[in-house]
């Protein structure tokens, strides 16, 4: 090839690139700018009208400013991280975890925008997981499946021991959402993937939930994946795996 044509394909790629870092920006600051503004406004509601109101309805007014917080980190933690993936900025710190006090604390702090949420956790079961991950994929796949199902439907979170060689943990999160279609399931995992679908739709998104998610679970020893029948009502069942942590009396137990 010419060195002509060489420089011109440099230049095509280096202004592709710029326009998908634009793109990336202006959905990031686009997704930013709306829990940002709930805050605020609770904030200054707060402010103005405080002395005013009766303490339920200011605890309710804080509740919802700290529940856009919480839609805050998220996104700059997805962002931070999916930037970071491959740099090992960030050493995992497994340690045992107690999975039904993990999530139920998670479920007991997360909007869940009027779901209804029913948890089957054996109380025994403990994972070997880097806290701080585990919460952000869990924080993940719960705001998915709250955003992209309608209210009043219920979601299911359980888990269970796997089958196999290696003791592994299942934990599943099931939606009676819209579902995912076969030919979509490849890609939902990739960096920016969302579903033409929901493009044209009010649903917010940065597409980075699902790819960290997948990132931090393999980077833990697990897998993850999507089953679904692509069929409005019937929803989506996110499943991913992590080591089991077994107690050290059943450890001895399978050793003699
Ligand atoms: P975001 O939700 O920010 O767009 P994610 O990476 O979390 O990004 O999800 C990627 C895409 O996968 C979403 O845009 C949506 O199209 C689809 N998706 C994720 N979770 C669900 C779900 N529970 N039901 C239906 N579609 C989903």
């Amino acid at each position: 090839m010419r060195a002509e044509q060489q420089l011109n394909l440099a230049y095509e790629h280096q202004q592709h690139l710029e326009v998908l870092r634009d793109q990336f920006l202006m959905s990031v600051s686009h997704e930013l700018r709306t829990p940002l503004t709930e805050v605020k406004g609770y904030i200054n509601l707060l402010l103005e009208y405080g002395n005013k109101i009766d303490a339920e309805t200011q605890a309710a007014f804080m509740q919802s400013a700290s529940y856009g917080c919480d839609e805050l980190e998220l996104i700059i933690s997805n962002v931070l991280d999916s930037s970071r993936v491959g740099q090992e900025i960030k050493p995992l710190r497994m340690q045992e975890l107690s999975l039904a006090t993990t999530i139920s604390e998670i479920c007991e702090h997360i909007y869940l925008q009027d779901h209804l949420l029913q948890l089957e956790l054996p109380a025994d079961l403990l994972v070997l997981a880097d806290r701080q991950q585990l919460r952000q994929i869990l924080r993940n796949l719960i705001s998915n499946a709250c955003k992209y199902s309608p209210v009043q439907t219920l979601i299911q979170i359980g888990a269970r021991v796997e089958d196999g060689q290696e003791p592994m943990v299942c934990i599943s999160l099931q939606d009676a959402g819209p579902g995912i279609a076969a030919e979509d399931i490849p890609h939902l995992f990739q960096k920016f993937s969302r579903l033409q679908r929901d493009m044209i739709g009010p649903v917010r998104g940065t597409g980075l939930g699902l790819y960290i998610s997948k990132q931090f679970v393999e980077g833990m020893g697990g897998r993850i994946w999507v089953e679904s029948e692509g069929i409005a009502g019937k929803g989506s069942r996110f499943c991913f795996t992590l080591r089991r942590s077994l107690p050290a009396t059943l450890m001895e137990h399978d050793r003699e």
